[in-house]
């Protein structure tokens, strides 16, 4: 077949290749558009990403499922924070392990996303024989890192994205604005909903023991005790001594408690160790990451609602 119209046609199908390739590679490139911005855990990055929608180039540094008191940054977490535009963080050292790495790799500017929020002081007891005093007393200094455990707070969180992402990009912020707004008014339909949900639960059965000082804010808003803890702490990075074990199993069965609430994120072996003892029913519930495909509690409002509805079926 050496006739020159079949020829022609080879090279025409050729380039025809050559000019869809070319104008593939050119859109590939366009699709990493606007300001890249990363944030450090799923729920700090998935309210990042409710407000600034399409707009932005989001990369969340913790994986799901990750402890943020006891993460250890990857190498692609400093090369992710050295090309970022705006980094967003919770804060009141939570992420305590990121703070080497943020401060040697950012060029650009840190927001927390908790500033202004009525930070609650942590009214526990530190334990003294803990390895990670000092570290445990740096973070009682700051109080309680956990302010997304109240809707509200994170609507404060929502303004100081809104308010980040728009000066560093002017030109979408009508559209951050929206976002922004739209956001806030899920918010509140969430806080509303937990508290009609909480109501369900007796006053007297207004009880949380959890793995660590997780449940402070929910506490506040809706009416909560935090009447036990499984390590003293707002931290989950440290143990429990034998002695503060016994004083929990006492005030389980002083107090008729029927249930431990244990973040997805933290070991279970001292909580199964206080079932065994007590005869207290372990409860999964979300603190300190967004859950897994499948779980349920893969956004910010869903991770609430999976844990009020374990809350409420555990205490009603
Ligand atoms: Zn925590």
């Amino acid at each position: 077949m050496d006739n020159p119209l079949f020829k022609r046609l080879k090279l025409c199908v050729i380039l025809v290749i050559l000019v869809l390739l070319f104008s593939s590679c050119a859109q590939n490139q366009s699709s990493v558009k606007g300001i890249k911005v990363v944030a450090t855990t799923t729920l700090v990055g998935d309210v990042v990403k409710q407000v600034g929608g399409d707009q932005i180039s989001l990369t969340v540094l913790l994986p799901v499922g990750a402890d943020p008191h006891t993460y250890e940054p990857r190498p692609q977490d400093a090369a992710a924070i050295s090309n970022a535009h705006l980094i967003f963080i919770n804060g009141l050292e939570l992420e305590h392990s990121l703070e080497p790495i943020l401060q040697n790799n950012s060029k650009s500017q840190i927001i927390e996303v908790s500033a202004g929020v009525n930070v609650l002081p942590f009214s526990g007891e530190l334990p003294v024989s803990s390895p990670q005093n000092s570290a445990t007393a740096d973070v009682h200094a700051l109080g309680d890192p956990h302010t997304w455990m109240d809707p509200n707070n994170v609507i404060i969180w929502v303004h100081n994205i809104e308010k980040g992402l728009s000066a560093a990009d002017p030109a979408n912020k009508d559209l951050y604005a929206k976002n922004a707004f739209d956001y806030i008014l899920k918010l509140q339909s969430l806080d509303q909903w937990i508290r009609s949900e909480v109501s369900l639960v007796p006053v007297q059965n207004r009880k949380l023991v959890t793995d660590h000082m997780t449940f402070g804010y929910f506490s506040k808003a809706y009416g909560f005790e935090q009447a036990g803890l499984v390590i003293a702490s707002l931290s989950s990075s440290a143990a429990p001594s034998a002695q503060e074990l016994a004083s929990l199993e006492k005030t389980i069965s002083d107090q008729h408690i029927t249930s431990l609430f244990v973040d997805s994120t933290v070991n279970t072996v001292m909580a199964d160790q206080i079932s065994r003892d007590t005869g207290i029913k372990v409860v999964k519930i979300y603190s300190g990451s967004l859950g897994g495909p499948g779980s349920g509690a893969e956004n910010y409002l869903d991770f609430m609602r999976v844990d009020v509805t374990a809350i409420v079926t555990a205490l009603k």
